[in-house]
């Protein structure tokens, strides 16, 4: 799962609509700006294998740390609070957690039977969407389009870079998805591990975009 899960954080602003669509984008995607790293200090790992599934060339050997369902408990936990005591906003610290945690639920459903439930579980879960491409398009597209429905809805450009800088990011991620789906499989893992890292850039840009938009009020529904 790619643009799924930033679908579902550009899907949380009307919920915290004082929330930057950056920090959005860090806590749905939090369990993979995390695995990179894990990844480059050979404490999680992954191995390349072509047709491994239908949609992705990686095998995930080995991540209890980013993707056990215990630990990313902690991470949501951990998130939510982190932004408590920073903003003391009940509601935003919430949902940001509960986005940390979506991003488990939505790769359960995609991703075979690798999932643990907790470090050194053997119990590995995971739905196998990946099995199928046109289904794992059937769920993901959908959900990145009603995201960026729902975001735009939310929020109203203040200037001109509100409006092209939102569009470049939205097509930047449609890119990225379709160089991971159609393109050839990454060299090595340490490639994976600089291109997963690459991914704080895309938060930033989020930053940047929800600057240059305000919440749209009076509310438009
Ligand atoms: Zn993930």
């Amino acid at each position: 799962m790619f643009i799924g899960h930033f679908g579902v954080a550009f899907g949380a602003k009307p919920l915290v609509p004082k929330v930057s669509l950056g920090a959005l984008f860090m806590a749905a995607q939090f369990l993979d700006l995390l695995w990179p790293t894990l990844l480059l200090l050979g404490l999680e790992s992954v191995r390349i294998a072509p047709g491994a599934t239908a949609v992705t060339p990686l095998l995930f050997e080995h991540y209890p740390i980013s993707h056990s369902l215990l630990t990313v408990a902690g991470w949501a936990l951990g998130f939510g609070m982190i932004h408590w005591l920073l903003f003391k906003n009940r509601t935003a610290a919430i949902v940001l957690g509960l986005l940390v945690l979506s991003h488990w639920v939505l790769d359960l459903i995609v991703h075979q039977p690798d999932l643990p439930l907790a470090p050194g579980s053997s119990v590995m879960v995971g739905l196998n969407l990946w099995s199928s491409l046109p289904a794992t398009l059937a769920v993901e597209i959908p959900l990145f389009a009603a995201g960026i429905w729902l975001y735009l809805r939310a929020t109203r450009p203040i200037d001109r870079r509100g409006v092209w800088g939102l569009w470049s990011l939205v097509l930047f991620l449609a890119v990225i998805y379709s160089a991971n789906l159609f393109g050839p499989p990454p060299p090595d893992v340490k490639a994976i591990a600089w291109a997963g890292h690459a991914q704080w850039l895309l938060v930033l840009w989020a930053y940047w975009v929800d600057r240059h938009r305000q919440p749209a009020v009076p509310p438009l529904a």
